[in-house]
């Protein structure tokens, strides 16, 4: 079978013939029918330290993505052939305490799909049927394809009360904009989206934002602007800049809450005084939680949410070149890589 293949310790991924895999009893095997590209892809294309660390090669990649069931391991329930499927990227030990207690998403011995195991990006993949959602009847396939990162938006939006609340999401990239187009969804009053893109910029207001501005905006002024006195009530950070991280402290309101969801790429300093005399609760996000965040994703984009603007550009997969690249400009929202041509 065609698979994007991590092969040599150089930058780059590469088109490649490779067998297909073989399912264990608690595997489905599915015909995978559109992907997205993430960030992470980026990385594991620029070979950068994260990558050199954490890539076995050769290794498939590839991790958001949908595709249709075409085979069932013996010991699978509640899946059958033809099933329309999205499935979780995070791989879970299903023994450790958190595991255990249904806090799959807290598992201490996850491993990635395309990461530390054999991905998306191919016309098969293995995965375990307990990481299998299966689509609500209807939804396209590219936002399908797209549930994974919706998933961390969801996860990060939903982790507060936001009915009514001013929200701040730092960092317009494919994340933050669902992100925004969630928290209005959900009945915040303004969102605030913070980026150094115009591009990105433009998405988020495109995808609900109520202002979206450069970093380099005084958000006190914003906030007068909107008629808002004392602060965000809502932090999201999606943007893994240690600067926006900073900046969205200072702008809190007292006793805010902030989800942080952007990796930085190195240690980020921060004055904790800030957290402890203004009562803010931080807390980090990880992946979707298992699997309430899929159920509710599916359920709120069956009545009414609508995240199609965060798809700019679609490219048959043997075009895959192509799709890295405008990842890589930055000039684009999600990128979809169609596997059924
Ligand atoms: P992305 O890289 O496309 O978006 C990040 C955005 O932040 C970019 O648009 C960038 O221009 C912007 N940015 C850079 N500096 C900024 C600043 N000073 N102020 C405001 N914005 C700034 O990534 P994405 O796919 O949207 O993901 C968002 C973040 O979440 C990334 O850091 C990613 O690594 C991380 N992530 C975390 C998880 C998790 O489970 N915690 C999962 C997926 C992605
Ligand atoms: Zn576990």
């Amino acid at each position: 079978m065609r698979a994007l293949v991590k092969s040599k310790a150089e930058p780059g991924i590469w088109l490649a013939e490779v067998p297909r895999p073989a399912i264990g009893p608690n595997d489905l095997l599915v015909r995978v029918r559109a992907t997205s590209i993430c960030g992470t892809d980026l990385h594991i294309w620029k070979w950068d330290a994260w990558a050199q660390e954490t890539i076995r090669i050769p290794r498939v990649v590839g991790h958001e993505f949908m595709g249709e069931v075409v085979d069932v391991g013996s010991e699978v329930g509640g899946f059958e052939r033809g099933q329309r499927v999205a499935v979780e990227g995070h791989v879970t030990c299903g023994h450790c305490r958190n595991c255990r207690a249904g806090r799959r998403h807290l598992c201490r011995n996850a491993e990635g799909i395309g990461i530390q195991r054999d991905g998306a990006f191919a016309e098969l993949v293995a995965v375990p049927a307990v990481n299998a959602y299966v689509l609500p009847a209807g939804m396209l396939d590219e936002i399908g394809a797209c549930l994974d990162p919706l998933g961390n938006a969801v996860h990060s939006a939903l982790s507060f009360d936001l009915a009514g609340e001013d929200v701040l999401v730092t960092g317009a990239g494919p994340i933050g904009c669902m992100a925004a187009t969630v928290c209005r969804f959900v009945g915040a009053r303004h969102v605030v989206v913070t980026d150094t893109n115009e591009y990105r910029l433009g998405l988020a207001r495109r995808m609900g934002a109520t202002r979206a501005v450069l970093s380099t905006v005084d958000l006190r002024e914003v906030m007068k602007d909107l008629g808002m006195t004392e602060g965000y009530d809502i932090g999201l950070e999606m943007s893994g800049n240690p600067a926006a991280l900073r900046a969205l402290l200072e702008v809190m309101n007292n006793g805010g809450r902030v989800a942080l969801l952007g990796i930085p790429s190195e240690e980020v300093p921060i004055d904790v005084n800030q957290v402890i005399f203004r009562g803010l609760v931080l807390k980090g996000i990880y992946g979707r939680e298992m699997f309430e965040t899929w159920y509710r994703m599916g359920t709120m984009l069956q009545s009414g949410l609508d995240i199609s603007a965060v798809i700019t550009h679609r490219f048959p997969a043997e075009r895959y070149e192509e799709a890295f690249e405008v990842v890589r400009s930055g000039q684009c929202g999600k990128v979809i890589l169609d596997w059924t041509v």
